[in-house]
């Protein structure tokens, strides 16, 4: 069977994926839950289930960490301006916390439209906020960080590989020095904790070694990935936006704190562009999420089979036409194997022609995930003169729940959602915290 091979942005290339011990440790990004996901975030997460699926469907347990990110995302990367979760508070009259719940709740509804598997643990950067405080004062003992007036910084200048993520170098960063410095030493440096404005109460903050405030966005999931997983994981996911600040950020405290490499595999999905060369973005007022494709009467899933038509690393362009497009391939799917069924049942696939079409499919699974030639496959299966009804039939459930499209729903319906849901809430309690409501 062909190996199984994953890109990875820091080698920049697409290595055989060699765990580094069982279960395989998986950290993903997760939203900020100031507003609603869109779908360009719901895109990235499509790539994330995949990429955990086809780790399990080739036989690897997965531990899966994904986190909520419910303070500390400022509005700016620089670390300048409010943090997201108080503008969303502010935008809809409710505490920040509520917001946070609306939208965690929220997002497991797309998640669940989309047939988007729960992580085995959902953990929220508020319910962590020790575990960053204990990350910092060890990054502080070994004199990595200093004060400004807003609050406690990495100093990245004390490291030599910072930004290898990137391959861009420091004096890169100094010379188009683009970035407000503001206090900081150097333009690259972060925020690992920032104080409470003066004589003002935060709606979210917490008593620490160096003064009442916040941890900063970057911290959580360094703390969270080492509470989860170790000091060690073997894949790491987000959207290409995060390269450059957030994971570089995470790489340098977590190997600062832990001497030891942080992830094996950095692997980030591109973005849907809402308009060409512009990504689909929270803060661009209109965008567009699964709430607004079943106010269209769209079945979800059509996204879900439009994000396999791009491969993950390449940039995606919405249009409606794409998306009605997508259903309308859905729908004929369906229909032609509810045909199917009416003349065949199902058999084990197991002819010299099935086998074949197996072998394609495995392959491009594992080929970093070419999505676009399992579509392919498929349609070829279905269209085949050498195998029979009942054969296609057997291919089709071999892969149906891998692939999450409900490809038998004619004949089976729609996939019931309770179990799916209890996932998404022991995720939640693994994590730490009551789930929300859904
Ligand atoms: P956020 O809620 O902004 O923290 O983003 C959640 C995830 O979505 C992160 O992994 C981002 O990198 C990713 N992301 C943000 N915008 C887009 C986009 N337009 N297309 C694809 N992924 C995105
Ligand atoms: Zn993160």
């Amino acid at each position: 069977m062909t190996q199984l091979r994953f890109y990875d942005t820091m080698r920049r290339t697409a290595d055989p994926f060699e765990p580094l011990g069982e279960p395989v440790r998986m950290y993903s990004c997760g939203p900020t839950v100031y507003h609603d996901a869109h779908l360009g975030n719901l895109r990235t997460y499509v790539f994330v289930d995949m990429a955990k699926k086809v780790l399990r469907h080739t036989g690897l347990t997965v531990r899966h960490v994904m986190n909520i990110t419910d303070v500390g995302h400022l509005v700016s990367d620089g670390d300048e301006g409010e943090d997201k979760m108080e503008v969303g508070a502010r935008r809809e009259g409710l505490t920040a916390w509520d917001i946070a719940k609306r939208y965690e709740a929220g997002f497991i509804r797309q998640c669940l439209a989309l047939n988007i598997a729960a992580p085995d643990i959902l953990s929220r950067a508020t319910a962590h906020i020790p575990q960053q405080i204990d990350m910092i004062a060890t990054l502080e003992d070994k004199g990595l960080t200093y004060r400004t007036g807003d609050g406690i910084y990495f100093d990245t200048s004390k490291i030599d590989d910072y930004g290898k993520l990137t391959g861009s170098s420091r004096e890169g960063f100094e010379a188009g020095a683009r970035v407000d410095a503001g206090d900081k030493r150097n333009p690259t440096d972060f925020a690992l904790w920032k104080f409470s404005a003066e004589g003002e109460q935060r709606q979210m903050e917490w008593d620490s070694p160096w003064g009442t405030g916040f941890p900063g966005w970057h911290i959580e999931c360094s703390a969270m990935a080492r509470q989860y997983l170790g000091d060690q994981i073997d894949i790491h996911t987000g959207g290409i936006d995060h390269i450059a600040i957030h994971h570089s950020n995470e790489i340098a405290q977590t190997e600062c704190c832990t001497g030891k490499p942080f992830a094996h595999t950095w692997m980030h999905g591109a973005f849907l562009e809402a308009t060409d060369g512009v990504k689909m973005a929270k803060s661009s007022g209109e965008f567009l999420t699964v709430f607004t494709l079943e106010e269209r009467g769209i079945d979800p899933l059509a996204f879900r089979l439009l994000c396999f038509r791009t491969h993950y690393r390449k940039r995606m362009l919405f249009s409606w036409k794409h998306v009605e497009d997508a259903a309308t391939a859905l729908r004929r799917l369906r229909l032609r194997i509810k045909t199917l069924n009416d003349e065949a049942e199902a058999v084990p696939p197991t002819s010299e022609a099935a086998n074949r079409h197996i072998a394609r499919i495995e392959a491009a699974l594992r080929d970093d995930l070419a999505m676009p030639q399992v579509m392919v496959e498929l349609q070829t299966i279905l269209k085949s003169k050498a195998l029979e009804p009942g054969e296609k039939l057997g291919l089709v459930a071999r892969y149906d729940s891998l692939l999450g499209l409900e490809l038998r729903r004619e004949i089976d319906g729609p996939l019931p959602t309770d179990l799916a849901k209890a996932a998404w809430e022991e995720a939640t309690r693994a994590g730490g915290s009551d789930p929300v409501t859904l």
